[in-house]
This record gives C-alpha cells, sequence and structure tokens, in this order.
C-alpha cells in the first residue's frame, strides 16, 4: 500500500501508541476521581495539555480538549451565540461552514470572504471585511485540499483592533508548519490530533483569555466548564505525545515532504496533460493538488485504488460528495477542470521510489 492521502488521517505514530496503552489497560481511573488512579489519569491530562501547548505556542491553561477538528470548529462558531454577525473564508472546511450556516438558519448575518484564484484572500477583501463589521471572523490557516496558506497574522493584526473575534483553523497546519498561538494573534484556533500521527476522536481550541468560548456540551464541568464529559484519556495522552514528536521533528519531517513533494512536481509536470493546481502561494510542503486534463479524478482515484495507492479527489471528510470541490469553484475554477482535481498529501513515512511508482501510472493513464 502506498499512503498519499496524509491530510484526510495519518498512520498513528508507535511511540504515540506505546504511550497510550497504560491508559487503555492499567491506568482507566476517571480524572475527577479523587483516589489514586483518578489523580494519575489528571496528571496525565495535564501533561498532554502542557504537550499541545508547547506545540502550539499558547499557555496550557488556555487549551480546551475536544473530540476533534470538528467539534473545536464548532466550539470556536457557538461564540457567535452572543454576536450577530459571522464572517467565514470562502474554502473553509465543511464543519466551519455547516456550524456558521446554522446560525445564519437562527438569524444572524453569514458573509462568505471570498478567495482569490490561488485560493488567498486578498488584503483588499480584509480592508472590506473590516467596514461591514462582523462580529466574528473564521478564516483557515491551511486548506485542507490545496495546501494554501493564509497569511492570518495580518489578517488577526488588521481586524482586532476594530474589536473582530478572528477564529482560525490551523487542523491542517498543524505539524506541517511552525503555528505558533502567540504570534498568530488569533483569538479562538481548532486542532486536531489525527491529522499529526495522534489518534482520532480528540483535538483542541485554544482560546484567548478575553474571548472564552461558549460551552456547546454541558454538565460536569470538566475541562473548566468548556467541554463537559468524562475526558478520553487515552487519546488526549495520545495528542499530546503525537504533538511532543511534531514539534521535536517538525524540521526534519519538513525537509523529507518538501523534498519528495518537488520530485513529485517536476516529474509529473513532464506529462503535457498535468495542471498543478494553487502552486503559485504560499502552501504546505506536503500537498499537491492536480488535475490531467479532460480526466475524471474520481476514476483516476478508483484506478489507483486498484493498485493500492491510497489518494483523495478533494476533501476526503466530504468524500460522499461526487460534485466539483466547492473550494476549487470558490476560487473561480471551472467546474470541468474541478473534476480532474486529485489530491496527494504526503507524509515524512513516504519514500521517491512510492513517488516514482505513482508518477509512471500517472502517467500510463494520462497518456
Ligand atoms: N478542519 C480541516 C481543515 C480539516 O481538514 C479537517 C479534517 O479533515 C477538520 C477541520 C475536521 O477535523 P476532525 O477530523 O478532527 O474532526
Amino acid at each position: 500500500m502506498i499512503y498519499f492521502d496524509n491530510n484526510a488521517t495519518t498512520p498513528l505514530d508507535e511511540r504515540v501508541l506505546d504511550a497510550m496503552m497504560p491508559f487503555l489497560k492499567t491506568m482507566y481511573g476517571n480524572p475527577s476521581s479523587v483516589h489514586r488512579l483518578g489523580r494519575i489519569a489528571k496528571s496525565a491530562v495535564e501533561s498532554a495539555r502542557e504537550q499541545v501547548a508547547a506545540l502550539v505556542d499558547a499557555p496550557p491553561a488556555q487549551i480546551i480538549f475536544t473530540s476533534g477538528g470538528t467539534e473545536a470548529n464548532n466550539l470556536a462558531l457557538n461564540s457567535a451565540l452572543v454576536m450577530g454577525k459571522i464572517a467565514i473564508g470562502a474554502t473553509e472546511h465543511p464543519c466551519v461552514f455547516e456550524a456558521a450556516k446554522r446560525w445564519q438558519k437562527q438569524g444572524k448575518t453569514l458573509d462568505i470572504i471570498p478567495v482569490n484564484s490561488v485560493g488567498i484572500i486578498a488584503e483588499d477583501t480584509i480592508e472590506k471585511l473590516i467596514y461591514s463589521r462582523p462580529d466574528i471572523v473564521s478564516i483557515m490557516l491551511a486548506n485542507n485540499e490545496t495546501g494554501t496558506i493564509q497569511a492570518i497574522q495580518d489578517i488577526a493584526a488588521k481586524l482586532t483592533p476594530h474589536g473582530i473575534c478572528v477564529h482560525s483553523d490551523a487542523v491542517q497546519a498543524l505539524g506541517k508548519m511552525p503555528v505558533s498561538f502567540r504570534q498568530l494573534g488569533v483569538h479562538l484556533l481548532s486542532i486536531s490530533s489525527h491529522k499529526i500521527y495522534g489518534p482520532k476522536g480528540c483535538g483542541a481550541l485554544i482560546f484567548d483569555k478575553s474571548t472564552p468560548p461558549h460551552a456547546l456540551i454541558v454538565g460536569g464541568g470538566q475541562e473548566q466548564d468548556f467541554r463537559s464529559g468524562t475526558e478520553n484519556v487515552a487519546v488526549i495522552v495520545g495528542f499530546g505525545k503525537a504533538a511532543e514528536l511534531a514539534k521535536r521533528e517538525l524540521n526534519e519531517r519538513h525537509d523529507k515532504v518538501l523534498a519528495l513533494r518537488s520530485l513529485l512536481e517536476t516529474e509529473l509536470l513532464k506529462n503535457a496533460r498535468v495542471t498543478l493546481f494553487s502552486c503559485h502561494t504560499q502552501r504546505l510542503p506536503n500537498t499537491v493538488l492536480f488535475g490531467l486534463d479532460s480526466i475524471d479524478g474520481e476514476w483516476v482515484l478508483l484506478k489507483l485504488d486498484q493498485v493500492g495507492i491510497a489518494v483523495s479527489s478533494g476533501s476526503a471528510c466530504a468524500s460522499e460528495a461526487t460534485e466539483p470541490s466547492p473550494v476549487l469553484l470558490a476560487m473561480g475554477m471551472v467546474p470541468e477542470k474541478a473534476q480532474t482535481a486529485l489530491r496527494v498529501s504526503l507524509s515524512h513515512h513516504n519514500t521517491a521510489d512510492e513517488i516514482l511508482k505513482f508518477v509512471e501510472i500517472i502517467h500510463s493513464l494520462g497518456k
């Protein structure tokens, strides 16, 4: 199996599994319990919070563990409970889109912030946004399909002096580029464990003290009352370990995937039918979105699957959809071209041999 779908999810790192195992076997205490097993679990959760905090350069006390990126984004958007006007980027993940649309159905105003042909929100668009006076703005740090990186630090610097709450979905950026909550200057930041070789079912929302979120789930008051429910200790421990490793190995992983991506793009471009999408902008080192002229991306995906290569034809989180990617349509791409899109998302586990094998098949399909 050649796994080139690391933006959909990543394999669990063995070292993460090792860290989790005791909490699945013998250390099964509830962190809220006063006895020894409870205290061990509580201490493990707090160590994980510190590991995650170190990766995103944020105070541990400002980290709320959630069930994943989807919940973190929903929790962030729940701030709209006491607000009137929401604005989100046109290429946001469906979990931001749907959360915002739900508020719209309840009478709040929703503006969609347009992107240019490479998926970037232009500076003058942000200037215009200020005049429309949204209460909360949600713009992702890096896009899951194109890998495009938004200038969130600059955007936040423009919006926050106007009292606008800024949220950023950093789920795809985490582990692939440095992510500093302090430097970005946002109020709310979402992250997820399974994109950084951690377990599924864990994520976090990082919040600024000036903008504490409104709980989606209420109950026993865990996570400072922002997210009730007995903590999923083993996966939180796994997220912590994955964060520690991502921080330590960030540069090494980055350089390796960047070299693989260069090889992939160079080899792909030897075929005149290949177009690279979104390549003339700041983007994640591991993501290549491309199309084979007049060939349906979904068809190529299935052909590759038959020979044991896993890629995506768009966002795997919305893989039921056979419509062209809304992200590419928002970038102004015609549906016929968007329909050809195929996403390769690499990891440091991939090799040059895998790239060459993949390219050979692509060239044979797109002769
Ligand atoms: N945001 C982005 C940009 C994503 O790519 C994803 C998942 O693919 C999510 C949010 C949702 O994260 P999770 O799968 O942890 O719910």
